[in-house]
């Protein structure tokens, strides 16, 4: 299941799966350790806050598609950016 994860897109990997009578419960995660600041372009790896974000997706199997998807909001580290978070 990570080569269909990663083959959808490379920068996202599956982390774990759980599979229960009625779902499948997939959790993907960034492969990325450093982002680039879309304000002013400064690559940082500061990691400000963690969120996920739940998807559903059309059923397998007759069993509910979940995809638990863990966000990042990145800290920029250039200190004359007007943005300290993105
Ligand atoms: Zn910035």
């Amino acid at each position: 299941m990570n080569a269909v994860i990663s083959s959808l897109d490379r920068n996202y990997r599956l982390c774990d799966t759980r599979i229960t009578d009625s779902e499948i419960i997939l959790y993907i995660t960034s492969t990325l350790e450093k982002l680039c600041c879309p304000y002013c372009g400064t690559m940082t790896g500061r990691v400000h806050s963690y969120h996920t974000r739940e998807i559903q997706d059309l059923p397998i199997s007759d069993r509910k598609t979940i995809l638990i998807v863990t966000t990042r909001k990145m800290k920029c580290i250039n200190p004359e950016c007007r943005h300290s978070t993105f």
